[in-house]
Parts: C-alpha cells; sequence; structure tokens
C-alpha cells in the first residue's frame, strides 16, 4: 500500500487531483468529508461539540449549526482548540479506518487540507501539493464558490502561505492552466512513480542507480533530505535514532549523483535490524546482501560493517545507510562532509576527481572502486582538519 497526501490552499485545484486520481484507481480519504460526518445528526461528536458550546450550535433540524460554532471559534481561539480535540483525533481515527481497510496493494490518497499546518507529511510515503497563483484561485472561487473576490483573498490570506506548502511537497502540481494539462500530470504521475512506488514498498523493492552520471548541483537536495529525514525518524519513532544528510549532495556546489545519502545513527546493527521492517513500509527497503565500508584508520583492519537501505520511489534514489551511532564509519561520513564543506581547495579537488572518474564511463561498480584511493588520502588531510578545531559530530540538521 502506498500512503499519499495531497494538499494545496483553497481554490488551488485539490479536489480535482483527487477526483482524477480515483478515476485512475486510488482510494480517496477526503478529510473534509470526514470531518463532516464525524459531526453528523445522532453522531457521539455531535453530542459533545453540544456539550461544549451549548445548545445554541444546534440548529432546529437536530444538525450541527456550522455558523453559529464558527462564529464562536473564530473569535475565541481556546474555543476552536477545544472544538479541534473533539474533532480531530475522530477524524484521524475514522481515516487509519479507511486506509486500514484499503487492499493491499492499494494508492490511498489522503486528501487534507490542513496538511501542512498539521505535520502530517512524514506520514506519508509521497506529499502531492497543488498551486496556483492567488489571482487564477480567487478567480475560480469567485467563479464557482459565489465568494466575493474579497472573501476568497481573506480565506487565502488566513491560510498556511504558499512556501511553507511547497517545502513539504515531494511534488508540486501547478495548476495555473488549462484542466487537461493538470491531468494530463497527473496521469504520468500515477503511471511513471506512484504504481512503481506502491509496487517497490509492497515487494520491498529498493530503487537502484543503474550508471555513475553525475548532475549540477541541486539547490533543493537540502530540502529534499530534510522531508526524507522526517518521514524516516517518524518510521523509527519511538526508537532514539539520529539522521544526518552526508554524501556529495550534502556538500553545497558539489556536481553529484543524484541520489541522496542520509545516514541513520542507531545504538547497535542489532538495533538496525530490528527497525528494517518499519523502514520498508516507510519507503526505505533493505538492499539484500551485507555491506561495508572500507576501513581507513591506520592498523584498523577489519572492515565496518553497516546496513544499506534505499528509496521505493522511482522518482527519487535514496541510500540510507544505517551506521553505529559513534562507530569508525558513522564519524567518518560526517568528518568528510563537514572538512569538504569547510575547505574549497579540498572541494575542487574532489570534483576535479569525480569528474574524471565520471568521464571513464557510467559503471557504478568501477567509479565507486575508483573513489577509494582518494578518499583514503582525503582522510588524513580532513582528520588534520579535525584535530586543529577540535571538530566533533554537531548535533544533526533537523528535518521539517
Ligand atoms: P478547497 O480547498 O476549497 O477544497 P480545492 O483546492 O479543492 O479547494 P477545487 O475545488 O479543486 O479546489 O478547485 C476550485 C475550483 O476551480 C473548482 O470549481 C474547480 O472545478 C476549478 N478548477 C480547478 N482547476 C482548474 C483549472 N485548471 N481550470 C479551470 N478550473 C479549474
Amino acid at each position: 500500500m502506498l500512503k499519499v497526501g495531497l494538499t494545496g490552499g483553497i481554490g488551488s485545484g485539490k479536489s480535482v487531483v483527487a477526483a482524477r486520481l480515483a478515476g485512475l484507481g486510488a482510494v480517496v480519504v477526503d478529510s473534509d468529508r470526514i470531518a463532516r460526518e464525524v459531526v453528523a445528526p445522532g453522531t457521539d461528536g455531535l453530542r459533545e461539540v453540544v456539550a461544549e458550546f451549548g445548545a445554541r450550535v444546534c440548529a432546529a433540524d437536530g444538525s450541527l449549526d456550522r455558523t453559529a460554532l464558527g462564529e464562536i471559534v473564530f473569535a475565541d481561539p481556546s474555543a476552536r482548540a477545544r472544538l479541534e480535540a473533539i474533532i480531530h483525533p475522530r477524524v484521524r481515527r475514522r481515516s487509519a479506518e479507511l486506509v486500514h481497510g484499503a487492499a493491499p496493494d492499494a494508492i490511498v490518497v489522503n486528501d487534507v487540507p490542513l496538511l501542512v499546518e498539521v505535520g502530517l507529511a512524514p506520514t506519508y510515503h509521497l506529499v502531492l501539493v497543488v498551486r496556483a497563483t492567488e489571482a487564477t484561485r480567487v478567480g475560480r472561487l469567485v467563479r464557482d464558490r459565489g465568494m466575493t473576490a474579497e472573501q476568497a483573498t481573506q480565506r487565502i490570506r488566513a491560510q498556511a502561505d504558499d512556501e511553507r506548502r511547497a517545502a513539504a511537497a515531494d511534488v508540486l502540481l501547478d495548476n495555473d492552466g488549462e484542466l487537461a494539462e493538470l491531468h494530463a500530470v497527473v496521469d504520468a504521475l500515477w503511471r511513471d512513480r506512484l504504481t512503481p512506488y506502491e509496487r517497490n514498498v509492497r515487494e520491498r523493492r529498493p530503487v537502484r542507480a543503474t550508471e555513475a552520471r553525475l548532475v549540477e548541483p541541486d539547490p533543493s537536495w537540502p530540502a529534499q533530505y530534510r522531508r526524507l529525514a522526517a518521514r524516516i525518524r517518524h518510521a523509527a519513532a519511538p526508537a532514539e535514532v539520529r539522521v544526518d544528510h552526508i554524501g556529495s549532495t550534502s556538500v553545497p556546489g558539489l556536481v553529484a549523483k543524484d541520489i541522496v545519502d542520509l545516514q541513520l545513527g542507531v545504538a547497535s546493527l542489532a538495533e538496525a535490524d530490528e527497525l528494517a521492517d518499519r523502514l520498508a513500509d516507510a519507503g526505505f527497503p533493505r538492499c539484500p546482501g551485507r555491506w561495508w565500508d572500507n576501513a581507513r584508520y591506520p592498523g584498523d583492519t577489519a572492515r565496518w560493517e553497516k546496513r544499506l537501505h534505499g528509496g521505493a520511489d522511482p522518482g527519487r534514489l535514496v541510500n540510507l545507510h544505517v551506521r553505529e551511532i559513534g562507530s569508525p564509519g558513522w564519524r567518518f561520513a560526517l568528518l568528510m562532509r563537514d572538512h569538504l564543506r569547510a575547505d574549497p581547495e579540498r572541494r575542487a579537488d574532489y570534483l576535479a576527481v569525480k569528474r574524471r572518474l565520471a568521464a571513464a564511463g557510467p559503471d557504478l561498480d568501477a567509479y565507486a572502486e575508483a573513489k577509494e584511493p582518494w578518499f583514503d588520502l582525503e582522510h588524513g588531510y580532513a582528520e588534520e582538519w579535525a584535530a586543529a578545531g577540535a571538530w566533533r559530530p554537531a548535533p544533526p540538521e533537523e528535518g521539517t
């Protein structure tokens, strides 16, 4: 099963995307609708709301008087919090039931207007955000929802800002154009990404790179890391883990293979094994076989064992190295990152080596193997640098 979060500001076109995905076969869980259902006449949710706010929120026919309730909570944040304390747990419970009831190979799309505000992004395999300019949205709300331009603008501005929402997005769907364009993008997303992603999660199959192709530095790599890290931390909870961005995509300005390397620090490899199923379910299946890093300290002969997971998302290649916190391999990854971030000359040297090796051919193993001597040598420089500045691994850069 693949769990997708779908959100977007009012009038952006979220419902249109949800409907298209439902037509393609997704199970859509609509949290607005559920929020209405849990306070429908006869529900304990409605009884509790009336007990809290009085009979004045009850219409003559026994249903919830939304206007009356709206007036109370709009003016009083503590009343709003009390209302949310009644509604939100029920919406969560009902949504979980619906997700649970879906087929094992379902692609479940959770349509949640406040997904970002409530901090739900890490609970999904993928977050889709529909976006349109304010002018487009106001125009649609006036045309289709009978609002005045002032009302529409006010509603839009009361929500999370577009930037915050975009930062949570794995996929941003721009919807300022024709409906047909949006539909075509959604159809391609379904076919090329969501369907294979679901299969990979279910079959626990990591997507691996097939060639050593370098790309120019992508300024969105750190934000991509933060989203992945938040998802991994959520999957590992309540285990005490730490997640770090490592490798070339963590060093600004470096060309790199378009693979985000993350390091999951755990108390022991036994703990790594205990977490493996949860990571796989969250979209990070384990790569079969045993994995080692080359030992690099003088006199250190044994290789450093680790676990390696990949990503199940065909749209985002990931290496998730699971290492024991404080172990030589764990420390080495953080040291090399910080050293390369700090020293432009060594960074330039590494860049030149990478370009030369990648030019030699796309063979991934040969490329990785050929980089090793450079790392062996660089490690010495890095240790000198570390000793001179009393370097210590800094606390991780937290995800959103
Ligand atoms: P809400 O947050 O209120 O649920 P929404 O993001 O779900 O809003 P939609 O209902 O999907 O927004 O879209 C708002 C209106 O704009 C709808 O009437 C929809 O049919 C229309 N619409 C959406 N996308 C387009 C488009 N590309 N071209 C023309 N009309 C569109």
